[in-house]
């Protein structure tokens, strides 16, 4: 067997089936302090990004009573990782005493590649990357997300061959240094479905993308089992039967789960697009879930605005969306 058996193999694969378990999914809450994503979420309900609103509106999130049974983990960011409730308890411990898996984001943003056209990028973050996963897996952390971002254009020939092999290599050296720390890799290799293509040129990308990745994660001894995919939906029309399908070319049966990202989609359309997938009539070897931010995330945070006496309506809002989800990811939605 030519994949990674260091001492944490056995975790790995228990870890990453849990996350996948049929009738759940994750929820990313590592919307970046320092790149301002989670001022961009907070500004839609006009809450100012200040350290106490961002452990507020996460506390939320993370005490919505009845939320575990729809949820298996859920990513933070680091600052999140050290926070507390209001009334002391450390975030990582409320939630795994709950049976949701703590998670990180373990890249530090994206960069222009030096020699690309058109502003294509890498991501940050390998340097150190090993001693971080430690540190994170000391704390309480299993499993560890990594953002690389692609975008199309057929007029000017994007993604380039140089930003695919980049990314993929990026993906695969990330997802070998957290198996040797014992955190699962989620790999989230996000294909900007915006811009001048269509459907059918967005799934080839995708199809692309994905098979460089697996390749590249074959190259550095990635044990598949413990791994979880994040990709986008190909979109923007017949979402489901097109995405399914360059997952099914391309993404081995030994991954356990496929955890979409919501993307920008209405939380309604996400829900759609999953529920969708999930009811074709195709031989599917992986749970297809969710690991939505916005998706999970955008009616609360308008409900909430901030105020304490709304908290209540929007963890009733949060957890209608999380229990949607849940229902998608069997194919059982019926909106
Ligand atoms: P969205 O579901 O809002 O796309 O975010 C998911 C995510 O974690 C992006 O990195």
């Amino acid at each position: 067997m030519s994949a990674f058996v260091g001492k944490y193999a056995d975790e790995l694969i228990k870890t990453a089936k849990y996350l996948a378990t049929p009738g759940k999914g994750i929820l990313a809450a590592d919307e970046s302090t320092a790149t301002g994503t989670i001022g961009k979420r907070l500004a839609v309900a006009n809450v100012e990004n200040t350290e106490s609103n961002r452990r507020a509106f996460r506390e939320l999130l993370f005490t919505a009573p009845g939320a575990s049974a729809y949820l298996s983990g859920v990513i933070l960011y680091e600052e999140t990782l050290y926070q507390k409730t209001s009334d002391g308890k450390s975030f990582v411990d409320v939630l795994a005493a709950a049976g949701l898996v703590p998670g990180i984001k373990a890249d530090t943003g994206l960069v222009t590649i030096a020699g690309a056209v058109d502003g294509e990028t890498a991501t940050e973050g390998l340097d150190l990357l090993g001693a971080r996963c430690a540190k994170y897996y000391a704390d309480g952390v299993r499993f560890a997300k990594w953002r690389a971002v692609l975008k199309i254009s057929p007029a000017a020939g994007l993604p380039s061959e140089l930003a695919v092999r980049q990314n993929a290599e990026g993906l695969a050296r990330y997802a070998a240094i957290c198996q040797e720390n014992g955190l699962v890799p989620i790999l989230e290799p996000e294909i900007l479905t915006g811009g001048d293509h269509d459907i059918k040129n967005c799934a080839a990308v995708t199809e692309r993308v994905l098979a460089a990745v697996y390749k590249s994660l074959n190259d550095h001894k990635v044990l598949l089992e413990g791994t979880l995919l994040k990709p986008n939906m190909v979109g923007a029309e017949v979402i489901a039967e097109y995405t399914v399908a360059a997952l099914r070319r391309t993404v081995p049966p030994a991954v356990p789960g496929i955890m979409f990202l919501s993307g920008g989609q209405s939380d309604e359309e996400a829900t759609q697009n999953l529920n969708a997938m999930n009811k074709l009539d195709v031989v599917k070897p992986w749970t297809l879930s969710f690991s939505f931010g916005r998706g999970l995330q955008q009616s609360p945070v308008k409900k909430w605005a901030g105020k304490k006496e709304n908290v209540a309506a929007a963890q009733a809002t949060f957890l209608a969306r999380c229990k949607a989800n849940a229902e998608a990811t069997l194919g059982l939605y019926t909106g």
